[in-house]
């Protein structure tokens, strides 16, 4: 099972592919992930993803899809394989789909995770993660992980401004990818404004459709 998870930022698409990682057993590959790991090593590639990030703004369409043709190059995506955050931009998808199709894959299902953009503004800018296990929860819980004992911290592009351009930036750039996987009829629309299991129920259903 080849699956993409569109959704603005914030909208739930990490936990829904933690989720979707039970299930399947397939990594999950998450760009902004990738980016924040090479950041904290210190490494070329997250250090050039940094200017961007910090920003709000997309890091350059090569240097992602260079990226991306060598992780789905690796053994572990054989039996399929979670995308979160990529693609971003029409380039990026069909640089996907060429991709794949020269090791005889396909996209079977792209899932548009739908949050109304004040909802998320908030839920990011109380968002904080464990710096240990890297669960994601919210200023609520205090300042240490609830389940390790980690600390818990908010990710530097979590503040407002840098939230309203990344949603500006998700409207220009990436939702239309909405209607490039409906083109391909692959294209599952969920309403993720309601709890993460009821959001999970129907993220299942499509999978399994
Ligand atoms: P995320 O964790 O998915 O919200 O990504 C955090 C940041 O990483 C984004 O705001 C971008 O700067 C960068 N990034 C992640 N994925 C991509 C991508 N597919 N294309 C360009 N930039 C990306």
């Amino acid at each position: 099972m080849n699956i993409v998870l569109l959704g603005a930022p914030g909208a739930g698409k990490g936990t829904q592919a933690k989720l979707l990682v039970e299930a399947y057993k397939i990594p999950h590959i998450s760009t902004g992930d990738i980016f924040r790991a090479a950041l904290s090593e210190g490494t070329p590639l997250g250090l050039e993803a940094k200017k961007y990030m910090d920003a709000g703004e997309l890091v350059p369409d090569q240097l992602v899809i260079d990226l991306m043709d060598e992780r789905l190059s690796q053994e572990d995506t054989a039996p399929g394989f979670i995308l979160d955050g990529f693609p971003r931009t029409a380039a990026q998808a069909v640089a996907l789909d060429e991709a794949l199709h020269a090791s005889g894959r396909v996209i079977d299902v792209a899932l548009s995770i739908d949050v109304d953009p004040e909802v998320i503004v908030k839920r990011l800018s109380s968002r904080r993660t464990c710096a240990d296990c890297g669960r994601i929860t919210n200023v609520d819980e205090g300042e240490v992980c609830v389940v390790c004992g980690g600390k818990l911290e908010q990710r530097a592009d979590d503040n407002e401004a840098t939230i309203r351009n990344r949603l500006s930036v998700y409207a220009q750039q990436t939702e239309p990818l909405i209607s490039y996987y409906q083109a391909k009829d692959i294209l599952v629309a969920i309403d993720g404004d309601r709890p993460v299991e009821t959001v999970w129920a129907d993220v299942k259903a499509a999978c399994e459709r």
